[in-house]
């Protein structure tokens, strides 16, 4: 029996980051770019007034105040989107809107609420200024650069925004959207056939029939995939015999991974380990862990026709607990590394158990807990009764707390160590 870190270590070594890929920008969230994002011009591209306002020589400016305004003609009006004509002369002042860039001449931005505009307008909104005023008067006098945003404030030409290897969050797609980039370069996300295996499962939507249940392991493993960053291939069910089996795998013989439930414990219709010897070769299928100790792993050589493909295929436990842990482990971090993406543990912290955490039989116990936070520090308590069947043990957890190998149980009081699940 390997331990968790040999099979992490197995699995990953059969996968290696995908192919880059083009594709619009508003699809590339949370995809790794493949190339360094480097901006073709300034943003913004040209000065441009943060406000709205007035554009003037700083220095016509100088000493004005409320009592003694400084009364400036207004020569012309622009709006953002638009290139002033002309040039703003000393004496001279160019309403002018946010965004729009600065006209040739002014250094400086009067906003209206420094301007009489105001005054001389009570009543109207903003918007509503004395538009077409032949002068204005300024209240207070303007630093020069005022209120002016400089051009490549925000991305310098040349810059590299964002290196290769960047995961795209929202605002580095907005970033890349600033630089005009329709398209991004990301790795692809790997597309992971699940199959669940079973005479005893009913697919969703069947009535209820005695002595058999729902499939829920597709749909809770098809959710930690799509949550790591992979597209599910729902394969549905599989019966427990060979061939069944193999002419379902073969339906997955364009994923990148195969993951299947059930069917790899010692029981008289447990599949799957004979068909990753027959169809591929398995390279395990014991793990020392609780709840999970029969996964399997191996490759398979899918593909009907001429050419076959080698493709890593998990063998999950049946147990839905068992299923969901085991994936968390070693899945979500295949899924991870083929999307190029580091960062795959989970947050750790040291919490104090609230209650008994046993261990049984020396292999690593993930219990379900609830962990919270009070007075700075961590607790965790466990969900409920830890049956590997038992979902709901895992539909209330935000953590798993982790009981060494070596240790028998973890008491009341004692610190255990808690992979963090939620956010
Ligand atoms: P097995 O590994 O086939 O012995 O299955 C172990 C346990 O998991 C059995 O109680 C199965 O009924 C249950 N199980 C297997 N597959 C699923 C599934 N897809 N959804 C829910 N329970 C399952
Ligand atoms: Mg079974």
């Amino acid at each position: 029996m390997i331990s968790v870190e040999e099979a992490l270590e197995r699995i990953l070594s059969y996968v290696d980051r995908l192919a880059p890929e083009t594709k619009p920008l508003e699809n590339a969230l949370g995809q790794v770019l493949a190339e360094d994002a480097v901006a073709a011009f300034d943003v913004p591209p040209l000065d441009n007034t943060a406000m709205d306002g007035y554009a003037v020589h700083a220095a016509d400016t100088a000493g004005a105040s409320e009592a003694y305004p400084v009364r400036l003609r207004v020569s012309g009006e622009l709006a953002a989107g638009y290139l002033y004509e002309g040039a703003v002369a000393e004496g001279e002042a160019v309403r002018i809107m946010t965004g729009a860039p600065m006209p040739a001449g002014a250094d400086a931005v009067v906003p209206f609420e420094e301007t009489d505009e105001v005054s001389r307008a009570p009543g109207e909104g903003a918007g509503t200024f004395q538009k077409g005023a032949e002068t204005v008067g300024v209240l207070k006098a303007a630093a020069p650069r005022a209120n002016i945003r400089d051009a490549g404030e925000d991305v310098a030409q040349g810059d590299v925004v964002m290196p290769a290897g960047t995961t795209l969050n929202a605002a580095q797609i907005g970033v890349l959207a600033s630089l005009g980039q329709a398209d991004a370069t990301v790795y692809r996300r790997p597309v992971v056939a699940v199959l669940s295996t079973g005479d005893e499962l009913l697919e969703l939507g069947k009535p209820i029939e005695p002595g058999k249940i729902f499939d829920s392991n597709a749909y809770s493993v098809a959710s930690m995939v799509r949550e790591a960053g992979g597209v599910p291939l729902m394969l549905g069910i599989a019966s427990d015999t060979v061939d069944a089996l193999t002419a379902k795998l073969h339906e997955g013989a364009e994923a990148d991974l195969l993951i299947t439930s059930a069917g790899v414990s010692r029981g008289d219709y447990d599949v799957v380990k004979d068909v990753l010897v027959r169809e591929g070769k398995i390279d395990f299928w014991t793990v020392r862990m609780r709840p999970g100790k029969p996964l399997a792993f191996g490759a398979l050589k899918l593909g009907t026709g001429g050419e076959k493909r080698t493709v890593p295929h998990v063998g999950l436990p049946g147990n839905p607990v068992s299923s969901m842990i085991t994936f968390e482990l070693f899945g979500r971090a295949a899924i991870f590394k083929m999307l190029g993406k580091a960062g795959w543990q989970r947050r750790q912290v040291l919490a104090i158990a609230e209650e008994r955490i046993k261990n049984t039989d020396g292999r690593r116990v993930y219990a379900r807990a609830i962990l919270s936070e009070r007075d700075g520090r961590y607790y965790a308590a466990l969900t409920g009764p830890q049956g590997s069947g038992i979902l709901t043990s895992m539909a209330m957890a935000n953590a798993l707390a982790v009981v060494p190998e070596d240790v028998p149980a973890i008491e009341p009081g004692d610190a255990v160590t808690c992979l963090v699940l939620s956010p």
